[in-house]
């Protein structure tokens, strides 16, 4: 299989826009309206299966059937609990390959903040948590080769296809009982994979998540490692999550040691992308950093810092290194976390220390795909 060959599903119906639901049912010589059921049925009833959809009749969902088409829902091959609140999913892909997602609830019974602009508080009251978090896969495994990163130690398998992402955010919300817009729910495009090497697979879902299941742009941040004529792309979008980076280093000598992507696209190129970033009024770039213990969480290196993001709309994410098997680096300790953050602090740059959510049950950043290094490795 080639590395970046996207899955191509015949007959799926999960992924289909509205114009390709409208060509469809014309094709079916039905009525435009049928169009709109469909939508509704696949985004917003979550329907798993074509007989479920009550507002077609009978022979209209046996014609489906009989001409093939399935609505595509991956399936929850397994899910972790953490003692923190967080779910990690498996998700199961109808080739068999598999992706993870991550279900993070904050507030009441859930654990506060993992950094993210979570925006506002919605009022949850007798779920348990005022708002919550889906961390999204775009691919399965990854090609970046980030080396602090677990995920990265599978390489990439295949890009998922925009019905795979949605899929995924579509079988949390299903298993959480939870329905946008009525229920607060953020994304993060976070998860397994690099989004901008995969695409317009990703912004196709991105609209998908937008105009059909319900969940506000706004809402949505999307990560890159710094796929720089993507980010120039990205800022051209009508509709569009906002823009987190992937940085990790100071300097560059330090980040093509821990991201061999940046000999491809230097510090000075991804930080010209970030200053070229058309911004929308209020909005920042947010910077994520894993510091790793004496590699990249001196003093100096905050310093560093402060020069590179001197005068752009930014704030910074900080992660210690959340530990695995595989990883040759280690976790800082609190004290000098907070001697990284505070001289990002004085220098006016707002900056949040992300907890690591659901460390126990290997989800926290950098963590996923455990669970398949397990499932296919007799040696662990
Ligand atoms: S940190 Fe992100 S971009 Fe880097 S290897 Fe891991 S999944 Fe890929």
């Amino acid at each position: 299989m080639q590395p970046y060959m996207t899955h191509l599903a015949h007959n799926l119906l999960l992924g289909l826009d509205r114009g390709e639901l409208v060509s469809l049912v014309a094709g079916l010589d039905e009525p435009a309206y049928r169009a709109q059921q469909l939508l509704d049925g696949i985004y917003r009833k979550r329907l798993e299966s074509i007989d479920r959809i009550s507002t077609f009749p009978q022979a209209l969902r046996s014609k489906l059937v009989g001409d093939g088409y399935t609505i595509g829902l991956p399936a929850v091959e397994k899910r972790f609990v953490s003692i923190d609140g967080t779910v990690r999913y498996l998700i199961a892909l109808t080739d068999g390959q598999t992706v993870e997602t991550v279900w993070m609830p904050e507030g009441d019974g859930g654990e506060a903040g993992d950094g993210t602009e979570a925006g506002d508080s919605a009022q949850n009251g007798p779920r348990g948590w005022d708002r919550a978090t889906i961390c999204v896969s775009s691919q399965v495994g990854c090609a970046v080769d980030c080396q602090f990163c677990l995920t990265a130690l599978l390489g990439v398998k295949r890009n998922l296809t925009a019905g795979e992402i949605v899929g995924q955010v579509l079988r949390v919300l299903t298993d959480q009982n939870v329905s946008p817009p009525q229920d607060r729910v953020n994304l993060v495009f976070m998860g397994m994979g690099e989004p901008f090497l995969n695409y317009d697979n990703f912004i196709k879902a991105v609209r998908l998540l937008v105009e059909e299941v319900g969940i506000a742009e706004s809402r949505m941040t999307v990560s890159t490692a710094g796929i720089v004529p993507r980010i120039h792309d990205f800022g051209l979008e009508a509709i569009r999550p906002k823009l987190a980076i992937s940085l990790n280093a100071s300097n560059d000598e330090t980040r093509t040691r821990l991201m061999p992507i940046n000999r491809k696209w230097s510090l000075a190129t991804l930080i010209t992308a970030a200053r070229d970033f058309p911004l929308r009024n209020r909005e920042r770039i947010t910077f994520e950093y894993v510091l790793l213990d004496g590699v990249n969480d001196d003093t100096t290196n905050a310093e560093e810092v402060v020069t590179l993001l001197r005068g752009l709309p930014s704030k910074v994410n900080l992660i210690a290194l959340n530990p695995g098997p595989g990883i040759d680096f280690l976790t800082p300790t609190a004290d000098r976390v907070s001697a990284f953050q505070n001289v990002l602090i004085k220098s006016g740059i707002p900056t949040f220390v992300r907890r690591p959510r659901g460390r126990d049950i290997f989800a926290a950043c950098g963590q996923l795909k455990r669970t398949v290094e397990i499932a296919t490795s007799p040696a662990l």
